[in-house]
């Protein structure tokens, strides 16, 4: 019956690790995946999560099925959290929000949404991108087209290029912007280009989708990590928005995000729920509660969400400081190369430039793990780690 079932590839990010653990090499470092080590290269559980923990097991709740739409508290504050309490949309209501199964799934319904509901099935999405967005928005049903958005030669953004594909995007074309810490590049927008964004998508009568998996990650500030989400709001678009909170506050296997559109009025959102909520059911019914509710514990308590504040500036500045680390190594070393964007891109990642080549040379020969586009995970670097990988990323790009 399945003897046609051909054996599929290994996903590009996670076969990586699979790689890894079959490596008998004790220096090896696997910097593949994005999941936030501590400095002894640990898994990190939050405190502000375990008080949270510790709050709920008190509270002794049941477990019973959370609504179609998910814990309406965690809805409310997740939303929140990225427009701000002083946003009008949020003081009126004027969204339609689901919980869902983290960050992908928040795309995978938002995508369903579009594939029903969108003028045009097509979304726009960067090169690079993550690579899973391709295959999210393709098996939902849209039609998948690309803008440019890296400049290899300046390991920096390719504002210009950018601009002239998206002015190319027909009316009604949806875009997927990453609304901060874009993975893998780890090249954002500046504010001023947001604005300049902001203005072409107006004129142009583009939708912007944000794909918000790292609030608070990128410069340790959730406000300044939204500012992109909030500049387009406030110059008056309507944003679909995908939020996670995997990175932010570690919560990666408990799969929690929200998937939102801002409407045009109460009336708006309600028919809209209503027909998320219909997605939803034929998916999965309903989302786990667990970890919606640690996040609407942290998210409700004002002392935990200052500590939970405090936390993801301790991991976003720990990220700074290896990626300062590793660029002097590398100079200490003696690379002439120049390692600036090491320091010049933002978030959990940093995409270095090397080669496929060189890619395979560092895994092959010194251990280090990587995805073949040369891109790292800098919560995989450590104090303990960076002069092993200063030295094999110098001996790898010197010869
Ligand atoms: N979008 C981007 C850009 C990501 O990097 C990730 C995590 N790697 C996600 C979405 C979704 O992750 P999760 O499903 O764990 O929230």
């Amino acid at each position: 019956l399945w003897g046609n079932v051909q054996q599929g590839p290994p996903d590009a990010i996670l076969g990586v690790t699979e790689a890894f653990k079959r490596d008998k090499n004790p220096q090896k470092i696997n910097l593949g995946a994005g999941a936030y080590r501590d400095d002894n290269g640990k898994p990190y559980v939050l405190p502000s999560v375990i008080q949270a923990e510790n709050l709920l097991a008190k509270k002794n709740l049941d477990k019973e099925y959370a609504p179609i739409s998910g814990i309406a508290d965690f809805c409310n504050e997740a939303i929140q959290l990225a427009l701000s309490s002083e946003s009008p949309i949020i003081k009126n209501k004027y969204y339609a929000s689901v919980q869902s199964i983290s960050g992908t799934g928040a795309l995978r319904v938002g995508a369903e949404f579009l594939t029903r509901y969108a003028p045009l099935k097509t979304i726009w999405v960067p090169i690079p991108t993550w690579g899973n967005h391709n295959q999210i928005f393709k098996f939902s049903g849209l039609e998948v087209k690309t803008y440019r958005y890296y400049d290899p030669k300046t390991c920096g953004l390719d504002f210009a290029g950018m601009v002239e594909d998206l002015s190319s995007a027909p009316s009604g074309s949806v875009v997927l912007l990453h609304a901060c810490a874009h993975n893998p590049t780890g090249v954002d927008p500046k504010p001023e280009q947001w604005k300049e964004l902001s203005a072409l998508f107006k004129s142009k009568g583009l939708f912007p989708f944000f794909d918000m998996a790292y609030q608070g990650f990128a410069s340790g500030n959730v406000d300044q990590d939204a500012c992109a989400v909030r500049s387009f709001l406030s110059d008056g678009h309507q944003i679909a928005l995908a939020q996670s909170f995997s990175k932010n506050m570690g919560l990666y296997g408990e799969r929690v995000g929200l998937f939102s559109l801002t409407t045009l009025d109460k009336d708006e959102a309600d028919r809209i729920v209503s027909q998320l909520k219909i997605i939803v059911r034929g998916m999965y019914s309903n989302p786990p509660i667990h970890g919606a509710r640690i996040v609407s514990e942290i998210l409700s308590n004002p002392q935990l969400m200052d500590q939970w504040l405090v936390e993801v500036k301790g991991m976003a500045d720990r990220i700074i400081s290896v990626r300062y680390q590793l660029k002097d190594l590398l100079d200490k070393e003696g690379s002439t190369k120049n390692w600036e964007h090491i320091t010049d891109q933002i978030g959990m990642f940093c995409y270095t430039g090397l080669s496929k080549d060189q890619v395979k040379k560092l895994i092959d020969q010194h251990s280090v793990y990587l995805t073949n586009d040369g891109r790292i995970s800098m919560a995989g670097v450590t104090s303990k780690n960076v002069g092993y990988l200063a030295s094999a990323m110098h001996k790898v790009t010197s010869t």
